[in-house]
């Protein structure tokens, strides 16, 4: 027997629950999301969710704005576990203080108190007050955005799918994994999985770091890269210390940018990040090992300690999982180039939670209004439309790769290692 669907997404993550919600908002389609596992069991679970300026470019900042929107507006009537804790840039010598204005804040995030891009200059003095912990040594002072924050992203992946499988058209099968797709000619026309056959209109591939595998399933090959990231947590309670912002320290760890939040209960997270594939870090999804390596606590307790004043936390070993990236740090939303029922919506770099309903709006344009490009002018109150073609999956075959502006110095975002010119 076989059961059928206008569109069938891949994966229970941020991206592909946020796509089934916005995709059955605009259209009447019946939707059916399948997750091998559970809603957020993958990367959206190990994530720190926090949302902050990652405006490396006019799509990024776009989608920024629209991630921005979104949680503003869920948690008027829900409780999606959002902190505004802030993010907090360290200048230390050698940079540039008091850091100039940033160029994507005139076009997309104007300077109201409520904006992400709203932030107060702090000097040396002020930032040691405030933030007790850090070391005044060769601090130059710095900028706080006190509008970033953190989600919890189970809860938000839970009120997606409430909100998708309320409008009537979604249906989401959990413990479900796809393991073949039959094709027809150009389209996929059945989606073979545990539980069955699905006759498809559209697929949508939200498979995170196992978009490839997905993907290859169609026949297909995609540019995308799994990676593995490892998060460690400090007993920073013991130390007093509660509801740090989001910051780092001017030092990678085994050569990697390493950021840190404060979590709830008085501890604080420390992960990697990078924003484009990085030599070395490639993994399977299915086989990585999901624990840290044995001394990754110790090198951060080291690194960090050189910056800060955290004498009693003790760290530990927290989890690891995999990020799906790619070579120009980049998403891939498009159509397949070949299979013409096939979306794909992976390769979030590690930005997938600030970025998911930018995604989303994006598989809306290119799928129902049959658009390259994403019009902002409900979030912005004037006429603004982005072009979204860049994102096509074909862009590495072409040798068409996306690049960072030019000042793609992290405002109060992840330190990455990789990027050019970080200054925390
Ligand atoms: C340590 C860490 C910290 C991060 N911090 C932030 C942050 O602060 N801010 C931010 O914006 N982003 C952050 N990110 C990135 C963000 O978490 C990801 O970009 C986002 O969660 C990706 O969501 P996704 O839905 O694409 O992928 P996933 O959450 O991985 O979802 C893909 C789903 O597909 C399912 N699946 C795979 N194959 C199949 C199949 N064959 N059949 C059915 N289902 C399948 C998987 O089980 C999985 O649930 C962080 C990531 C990590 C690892």
């Amino acid at each position: 027997m076989a059961f059928s669907a206008d569109i069938a997404i891949i994966g229970g993550g941020i991206i592909g629950l946020s796509a089934a919600y916005e995709l059955a908002e605009a259209t009447s389609a019946r939707i059916v999301v399948f997750e091998r596992m559970a809603p957020a069991v993958g990367t959206t679970g190990g994530s720190a969710g926090v949302l902050c300026l990652c405006d490396f470019h006019d799509i990024y900042a776009a989608y920024t704005l629209l991630g921005d929107a979104r949680v503003r507006d869920l948690r008027r009537s829900h409780d999606i576990g959002f902190r505004a804790w802030g993010s907090l840039h360290v200048y230390y010598e050698g940079g540039q203080f008091p850091p100039p204005q940033d160029p994507f804040a005139v076009r997309f995030g104007p300077d109201r108190p409520d904006s992400l891009y709203h932030r107060e200059i702090l000097d040396s003095a002020e930032l040691v007050r405030r933030f007790p912990w850090i070391k005044r040594d060769h601090v130059l002072g710095g900028a706080f955005y006190p509008n970033h924050g953190f989600v919890n992203p189970y809860r938000l992946v839970d009120l997606y799918q409430k909100l998708a499988v309320a409008t009537g058209r979604v249906e989401v099968l959990r413990g479900t994994p796809v393991l073949q797709f039959r094709r027809s000619g150009e389209r996929v026309g059945t989606v073979v999985t545990r539980r069955g056959a699905w006759n498809v209109g559209e697929v949508v591939n939200a498979a995170g770091p196992w978009g490839a595998k997905v993907a290859a399933l169609a026949g297909r090959e995609l540019a995308l890269t799994p990676q593995r990231i490892q998060v460690c947590v400090a007993t920073a309670f013991d130390d007093g210390i509660d509801g740090s912002p989001l910051t780092g320290v001017p030092e990678p760890v085994n050569g990697e940018g390493v950021w840190c939040r404060g979590e709830e209960g008085g501890t604080l997270l420390f992960g990697q990040h990078h924003h484009a594939t990085k030599p070395g870090y490639t993994v399977d999804p299915d086989y990585v090992n999901r624990m840290n390596d044995n001394d990754y606590p110790t090198d951060v307790a080291a690194v960090y300690r050189r910056y800060w004043r955290l004498p009693k936390s003790e760290f530990l070993n927290g989890w690891c999982c995999v990020y799906g990236t790619t070579e120009d740090g980049f998403p891939i939303v498009s159509r397949d180039s070949e299979v013409t029922n096939l979306w794909h919506a992976v390769g979030m770099n590690g930005h997938g939670i600030t970025c998911h309903a930018g995604v989303a709006r994006t598989l809306r344009a290119l799928m129902v209004e049959g658009s390259s490009h994403i019009d902002l002018s409900d979030v912005l109150g004037h006429p603004e439309r982005v072009d979204i073609a860049p994102l096509d999956v074909g862009r590495f075959q072409r040798g068409e790769l996306i690049q960072f502006h030019d000042d793609s110095t992290p405002r109060g975002a992840k330190p990455d290692e990789s990027a050019p010119s970080p200054e925390v």
